[in-house]
């Protein structure tokens, strides 16, 4: 961990210390370097896509005490990024001033680097109050319109919500963004390649640009949980919704593409054409798959540790008895993250993403490919 009086390197597309890819190269294997915390299983929204969608409630249990949390990261010995997430991380005031401020002020003051997973459609108050010790707050954005917020952020609410609800919610969401960017906080807007978004993705990333994002972080969807019953689009036309992407994109905004199914291993000469251009590319960066390379997920409320906060991988430990390093040291020697633990240096390349590997590669050793560059 740095000390306070350390200054950070800002965050860009040449450093994104959330990506695996960095610890790797400088301990020369996985090191846990960011944790993740569930802090919420309450929303304000029940979107289509939405990873954690089956374990969202009215009501939740109380949260383990903040010291105990505080102390499991404190041991993590290269700890660089926290991340906050939800559920709406922010749905409660409680968990706002008792457990997100405290973590992030704690993490300021460690000099490690923090992201909020959040809707911001909410009153402002609550973000406004975290903005000064936040260094990212990262949002989803799959509409061209108002009506896409409405279509797709209540699609599972399981009654009516009126069209003016969502309306007033998605200028909120606009505004807050806004106003977050004005404060100094990196906004980075996330959309999904997706049934509905593959055709108007460059409509979507105007909008982005238009809000004042910074970052437009772009991942295929996949049908985990919640979500499996949507509509999948193919590899084709994922690769052509990229390229549409960057031949319309403004420049001057950070693209953070992540968990693509291309390697530069493939066979595909033009899937390895695509990951060329977007190596290629100015202010743009593909991020390696965080989930069990360097970061774990901590759910607040039982002190269950997992790979990530939506996996079908159950949990491998617990924090009420166990430090995160050991259950990472624990995780790595999975049959599960060895499948996927292959490593191209040429191709700052660590392996696919669990879900990936399943879904298009159940019968591929990455250990018998390397990139061909
Ligand atoms: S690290 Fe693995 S997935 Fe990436 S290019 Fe090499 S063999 Fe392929």
């Amino acid at each position: 961990m740095l000390s306070s009086s350390q200054t950070l390197r800002e965050l860009s597309p040449l450093n994104d210390p959330w990506d695996p890819i960095g610890s790797l190269v400088k301990y020369g294997e996985h090191r846990l370097t960011s944790v993740e915390m569930t802090v919420s299983n309450l929303c304000n929204m029940r979107c289509e896509h939405c990873a954690v969608g089956d374990t969202l409630v009215m009501l939740e249990p109380p949260k383990l005490p903040l010291e105990l949390m505080l102390s499991r990261l404190e041991e993590v010995e290269h700890l660089e990024t926290i991340s906050i997430t939800g559920g709406e991380p922010t749905f409660s005031d409680r968990t706002v001033d008792e457990y997100m401020l405290p973590l992030l002020k704690w993490a300021r003051k460690r000099g490690i680097r923090s992201q909020i997973n959040s809707n911001v459609t909410l009153p402002y108050n609550r973000y406004e109050k975290l903005a000064p010790y936040l260094d990212v707050m990262h949002i989803s954005f799959n509409y061209t319109n108002a009506d896409d917020f409405h279509n797709i952020g209540f699609a599972k609410a399981g009654h009516a919500v009126p069209r003016h609800t969502a309306a007033r919610m998605y200028e909120r969401m606009i505004d807050n963004a806004r106003r977050l960017v004005g404060e100094g906080v990196l906004v980075s807007a996330e959309s999904m390649i997706n049934y509905r978004t593959h055709e108007q993705i460059d409509e979507i990333h105007r909008l982005i640009v238009e809000m004042g994002c910074q970052r437009h972080e772009v991942h295929p969807m996949y049908p985990s949980s919640f979500a499996r019953d949507l509509p999948m689009i193919t590899k084709e036309q994922m690769r052509a919704a990229i390229e549409k992407l960057l031949n319309a994109r403004d420049k001057s905004v950070w693209m953070l593409f992540g968990t693509l199914p291309f390697y530069h291993c493939s066979d595909s000469g033009e899937e390895r054409d695509l990951l060329k251009r977007l190596a290629n590319e100015p202010n743009v960066s593909v991020r390696n798959d965080p989930d069990g390379r360097n970061r774990l997920n901590v759910n607040l409320f039982s002190g269950d540790v997992f790979v990530t906060d939506f996996a079908d991988v159950p949990s491998f430990g617990n924090i009420k008895k166990s430090q995160l390093d050991e259950l990472f040291a624990r995780w790595l020697r999975h049959p599960l993250a060895q499948g996927v633990n292959c490593y191209c240096p040429a191709a700052s390349c660590c392996g696919p993403n669990l879900l990936v590997k399943e879904m298009y590669y159940s019968d591929v050793d990455f250990h018998k490919r390397s990139a061909k560059m």
